[in-house]
């Protein structure tokens, strides 16, 4: 029997670039042919010559539709051939080969904010809930919005395959997390563009909008952020890495900015020194420092080995971009240190 492959990609929407798919019906699994669509209508094209190409990455189960039915997740090509410019894939496919010898593995921290309408999902009309303190990991019809969406998100991506690890209830009410990993860079980033895709789906099957803004609520509520934890072979071996790493991500101010440049949109308005988060501009590290722009967790510290967590990228971040900036900068760092 016939079944359905929703191709799925990554347009050229700025400040933020979006998800689109369509469907085809294909006699079966077997062949995954190339496809291509409209780039004028995705801002990835002009109309006169508006063509471009998608080329299948990633086929996994589509636990929407069930059955043998795929979600094939593409990478945006020219018709020359060349990768289009909005196919941040193709760059850290490069930088990823390049460092591949020091296994560098990711897990990602999603944050997320559901919306009805105009407000925050548990946000009355016209009036704000009771300020954060409970909300974080809460348990209780007071504290928590939109769980039944969310249990069915995770239902869903373990259903599909991915690298999905755990959930949480975050500290707005209305926001919530999903973690991916621990992975190396092109998994995570693909399963966690999946995990999106999915999220939009769900959500938008109960009426709701799941959003990646950095903050979706302005005044005294948590932004929404994506954290990123790192590590090499090295760091997962030895102290001297972790540190090595951490040095490395603040080498520099052009350094500090060229990382938080690329960490998504709007990023001044999350990352001001409250709520959890370091200056965007102020680069630090710390152990079990949740007011640092890089966390050594406690237990690394104990251990003299792990992982260390980026805690600035935005929700709002394109992980091929913010894993592909981390491996350039911490693996050439490490490399030259001679901790590979
Ligand atoms: P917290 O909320 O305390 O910051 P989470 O439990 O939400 O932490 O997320 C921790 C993340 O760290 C998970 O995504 C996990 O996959 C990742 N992780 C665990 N070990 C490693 C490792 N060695 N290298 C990279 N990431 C790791
Ligand atoms: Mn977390
Ligand atoms: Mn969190
Ligand atoms: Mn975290």
């Amino acid at each position: 029997m016939a079944i359905k492959a929703e191709y799925i990609w990554i347009d050229g929407t700025k400040p933020t670039a979006k998800l689109r798919s369509k469907t085809r019906v294909l006699p079966n699994a077997d062949k995954i042919p190339t496809w291509g669509f409209d780039g004028s209508s995705t801002n990835q094209a002009e109309g006169h010559a508006s063509d471009r190409v998608l080329e299948p990455v990633k086929v996994v189960k589509d636990p929407i539709r069930g059955g043998d039915n795929i979600l094939v997740l593409c990478e945006v090509f020219e018709t020359n051939g060349e990768a289009h410019v909005t196919n941040t894939r193709a760059a850290l496919r490069e930088v990823a080969e390049r460092y591949a010898a020091q296994e560098s593995i990711f897990g990602i921290e999603q944050e997320y904010t559901f919306f009805k309408g105009s407000r925050p999902l548990g946000f009355p009309e016209g009036g704000f809930p009771a300020p954060q303190g409970g909300y974080y990991c809460g348990v209780g019809a007071e504290e928590v919005f939109g769980r039944e969406i969310v249990e069915l998100h995770l239902d869903r991506c373990i259903d599909a395959g991915l690298a999905i690890c755990g959930i949480n209830a975050e500290v707005m009410p209305g926001q919530w997390e999903f973690q991916i990993g621990p992975v190396d860079a092109l998994t995570v980033s693909d399963d966690l563009w999946i995990a999106r895709y999915l999220l939009y789906r769900t959500a938008e099957e109960f009426g709701i909008d799941a959003t990646l803004d950095a903050k979706p609520a302005r005044g005294d509520w948590n932004g929404a952020g994506a954290h990123t934890n790192f590590s090499t072979k090295a760091m997962r071996e030895g102290y001297d890495a972790i540190i090595t790493a951490c040095e490395s991500l603040g080498a520099s101010q052009e350094k500090v900015l060229e990382h938080v440049n690329q960490y998504g949109d709007d990023i001044q308005s999350r990352l001001t020194g409250k709520h959890e988060t370091a200056p965007w501009n102020v680069y630090s590290y710390g152990v079990s420092d949740r007011g640092a722009s890089v966390r050594i967790p406690w237990q690394v510290e104990v251990d003299q080995k792990g992982y260390i967590e980026d805690r600035r990228p935005n929700a709002n971040v394109d992980p091929y971009v913010v894993t592909r900036l981390i491996v350039n900068t911490c693996c050439e760092a490490l490399e030259k240190a001679g901790q590979v």
